[in-house]
């Protein structure tokens, strides 16, 4: 049985999608050891894998919305974030050797750390994947590769390069195809998949029971909406006062994170639940609608569930989650400047009623649970190591490397 590491970045968005990874190889024998900050201990523990704590510069992640304050110098700090992660982490894998890393794609440290020590690396994808042809950064650009931080970051992968053992230019550490990456999502999902060959696998959610760190929702015997905006909402204070109007005589959930103060909803009618956090698999279980900011593990919860999706994207991967699910008939693009009490009730309940959206969702719910992704993940992972054992020695860093 092998040691897996999972070096995890540490937003729940990033976390929740390798939960059923991490307990089928568990399940299959393996010991699984996660990187975590204090928050996500308790997650890991449920799926049976022992975490190895670390204190992010981003404190805990999930706190910070994506103000523009928050976001100033992400990229900069995510590199930071990285090189911190490695040392913490250090002493620990240097008394257990992991045979295999798996890191979060927006996280460096894991394959920082896999190349330093010479460590097969797997890329975890929770969103887009991008390989020689295809980058969704590319055509939804946020940033660019001239963009004054994107310059001194990359500057800064390069000087640090040598100290980890890989002999390249930053561009070619960044830009890296791995011999296997997992992603999180339908093949049929990902924008351009046909340029994606067989080192990308596409497993779908991998949804695990989260009630023993999120507790559980009962549902009431009325069809109900949700409403959130994930775990970052963005400084919109208008957005869940419109929403409790627009849905205030529905049995609806109001999911309203930790952003807004919810006293500015005034008086609530019992029909409407209104929380900081929901147990989300739970209330999706149940729900006739949902009304989403569109991050990609609400979006594929929603498909994994069969439930229609009205996608108000906050960011522009988000929207390229949105006109995604418009394109392929599986629920509806809202943009936020045309979001009002009249277009919120006209869409939900334009989506709950639509026979080619149930149509379209039935056939993709029914795709996703014949892939099981967790099972598919970990045997191709297990193929992974075994070919593995069989390559040359890699590079190891030498002494007098960081
Ligand atoms: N989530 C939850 N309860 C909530 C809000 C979110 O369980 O009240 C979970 C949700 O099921 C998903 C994750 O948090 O797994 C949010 O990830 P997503 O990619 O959808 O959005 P983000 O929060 O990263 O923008």
């Amino acid at each position: 049985m092998a040691h897996v590491a999972v070096f995890n970045f540490p937003a729940i968005g990033h976390v929740n999608p390798t939960l059923g990874v991490v307990a089928e190889l568990v399940r299959r024998g393996h010991r699984v050891t996660c990187t975590a900050t204090d928050y996500f201990v308790p997650a890991i523990r449920s799926a049976g894998a022992e975490p190895v704590r670390y204190a992010s510069i981003f404190g805990e992640f999930y706190r910070s919305p994506y103000t523009a304050e928050a976001l100033r110098n992400s990229a900069l700090r995510s590199l930071d974030d990285a090189v911190l992660l490695v040392d913490a982490a250090e002493e620990f894998y240097r008394a257990n050797r992991p045979d295999v890393i798996l890191y979060d794609s927006i996280s460096w440290a894991g394959r920082f750390y896999a190349s330093k020590y010479g460590i097969p690396a797997i890329r975890l994808f929770p969103s887009y994947a991008f390989n020689e042809c295809f980058s969704i950064q590319e055509r939804f650009p946020l940033t660019t590769f001239d963009d004054d931080e994107v310059v001194t970051m990359l500057d800064r992968v390069e000087a640090l390069l040598p100290e980890y053992g890989f002999e390249g230019r930053a561009m070619e550490f960044v830009r890296t195809v791995e011999k296997l990456a997992i992603v999180f999502m339908p093949r049929e999902f990902h924008y351009a998949a046909e340029t994606f060959d067989e080192r990308f696998v596409f497993v779908g959610p991998c949804i695990r029971d989260r009630s023993a760190f999120q507790g559980v929702w009962r549902p009431s015997e009325h069809s109900t909406l949700l409403v959130s905006l994930g775990t970052a909402a963005t400084g919109w204070p208008e957005f869940f006062p419109m929403a409790l109007k627009a849905f205030g005589d529905v049995q609806v959930v109001l999911a309203v994170g930790d952003h807004m103060d919810v006293a500015e909803l005034g008086r609530i009618p019992a029909n409407v639940d209104v929380r900081r956090h929901v147990p989300q698999l739970d209330v999706l279980r149940h729900a006739t609608a949902f009304v989403t900011h569109g991050g990609m593990n609400s979006a594929m919860e929603a498909l994994y569930f069969g439930v229609p999706t009205v996608v108000i994207p906050q960011m522009n991967e988000q929207k390229a989650t949105a006109l995604r699910i418009e394109e392929l008939g599986l629920g509806r693009h809202l943009a936020k400047a045309d979001t009002t009490v009249t277009s919120l009730r006209a869409s939900a309940a334009e989506i709950s009623t639509n026979p080619e959206i149930a149509k379209n969702l039935a056939e993709v719910k029914n795709r996703i649970h014949e892939t099981n992704g967790p099972i598919t993940a970990a045997e191709a992972i297990e193929k992974h190591l075994s070919q593995a054992r069989c390559d040359p020695p890699a590079r190891v860093a030498r002494p007098g490397d960081r």
